[in-house]
């Protein structure tokens, strides 16, 4: 079989304007006109193709930024949405209902880990969250009513590495949906041809690479995007978290370096990374050989753009973390914010910040400790310069 290459696939995608234009026009309209009452049933019925009804359900834009996600992903279909949240909320509640089990990694999103623990258990919807990287502690807690098995290929804040092969063996061994967030890694891994059901994504973070939008899609069959807007049932269409047409247009022209962006944050944090471990920091990169799935990002892994843009470190504790976050944005390092994908270095703590949906407790036993910060390393020109910079800002501190 021919080796799936996402970028290749967004190359080829390509879409005249309809002025003849190199980027397609924007559609802004809420809503559509039929030439007959008969076509505008039939749409409603979703038997009209190439035929647009309201814009919660379609639009040209969001058609155009949902085929490009679905070409890089090598999924049939996509469905984009008004935030990573949405995409991730819309797929649970259109494939689960009332008396049914997720098994979730323990580390994930902090958004998605209270929308599992804290509010689907009001639908009559639970979890178990698991050890991802641990296939029998997986097995041990599917049940006869799970329904999905949910991970991020790299998982927030601690960027372990989901094997997911192994993982989509065991959901379909259960009649079970492999849902993965891939917003860590996208072009880095490609989830659907490593059996995957279902991808989402938040295009808040790499994708969209700028920092001022938020949006989602999820990834997935023609049937499933079908499904989730549906004018009767489908969530995304019912919830109603719809993308608007201008910032879909946006995002879709920041997807067309995404392949530079990518390469050029991996090239950063695998320099960072390499340097702060050979300081004798306690750093975590997928590309470092310590590492512990550092193997099963290199086996998954579908083109060369490295180990990805996201590195963490522990500096021993919450006061030391601050002070260096708040001297490095100082020094013009970076900004001390959360999210992540940005052209500059994004640094926060966890533990205070995206995590703090997860209790004290749960973060120690998890491996979220006080002192530890997430680094979403930017597209920095001169790399040897910015880690001389942090290394004094960390003297400073006392951190080294
Ligand atoms: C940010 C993020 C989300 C949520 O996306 P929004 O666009 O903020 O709704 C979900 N998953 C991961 C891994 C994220 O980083």
């Amino acid at each position: 079989m021919k080796k799936f290459k996402p970028a290749d696939a967004l190359q080829d995608l390509q879409y005249f304007g309809e002025f003849g234009g190199v980027n397609p026009s924007i559609s802004d309209s809420s809503t559509y006109t039929f030439l007959s009452a008969k076509t505008m049933f039939d749409t409603f019925e979703g038997n009209a193709e190439g035929c647009y009804l309201y814009s919660r359900h379609s639009s040209p834009s969001n058609l155009y930024l949902g085929q490009a996600l679905a070409a890089m992903e090598g999924s049939e279909a996509a469905h984009v949405t008004a935030s990573g949240m949405a995409a991730i909320s819309g797929v649970i509640m259109q494939l689960c209902q009332a008396g049914d089990h997720i098994v979730a990694a323990r580390t994930i999103y902090g958004g998605t880990y209270a929308f599992l623990k804290n509010f689907l258990p009001k639908w009559g919807i639970q979890t178990t969250f698991v050890d991802i990287t641990k296939p029998d502690k997986v097995v041990q807690a599917i049940q006869g009513n799970t329904k999905m098995l949910y991970c991020e290929s790299m998982s927030n804040p601690l960027l372990e590495i989901a094997d997911l092969e192994k993982l989509s063996s065991l959901a379909h061994a259960h009649q079970a949906h492999l849902v993965v967030d891939n917003t860590f890694t996208p072009l880095l891994l490609s989830p659907i041809k490593l059996g995957a059901d279902i991808v989402i994504h938040s295009l808040t973070k790499f994708i969209n690479g700028s920092s001022d939008t938020v949006a989602g899609v999820i990834c997935g069959s023609q049937q499933l995007i079908d499904d989730l807007r549906n004018v009767n049932n489908g969530a995304c269409m019912l919830l109603g978290a719809t993308l608007d047409s201008i910032r879909a247009a946006s995002i879709m022209k920041n997807l067309r370096t995404l392949h530079v962006r990518m390469e050029h944050h991996s090239k950063n944090a695998q320099f960072l990374a390499k340097k702060f471990e050979a300081m004798g920091l306690r750093v975590v990169y997928p590309g470092l050989e310590s590492h512990p799935q550092h193997q099963t990002f290199q086996r998954q892994s579908t083109e060369k753009y490295g180990f990805g843009g996201m590195l963490t470190l522990d500096v021993g504790d919450l006061e030391k973390a601050n002070a260096l976050m708040e001297m490095m944005q100082h020094e013009k390092l970076g900004y001390l914010a959360v999210s992540l994908g940005f052209y500059k270095t994004l640094f926060s703590a966890p533990g205070t910040s995206t995590s703090s949906e997860i209790s004290e407790a749960e973060q120690l036993e998890l491996g979220i400790t006080s002192g530890l910060i997430r680094f979403s390393i930017g597209l920095d020109c001169n790399i040897e310069r910015t880690f001389e910079k942090m290394k004094a800002c960390m003297q400073a501190v006392g951190v080294i």
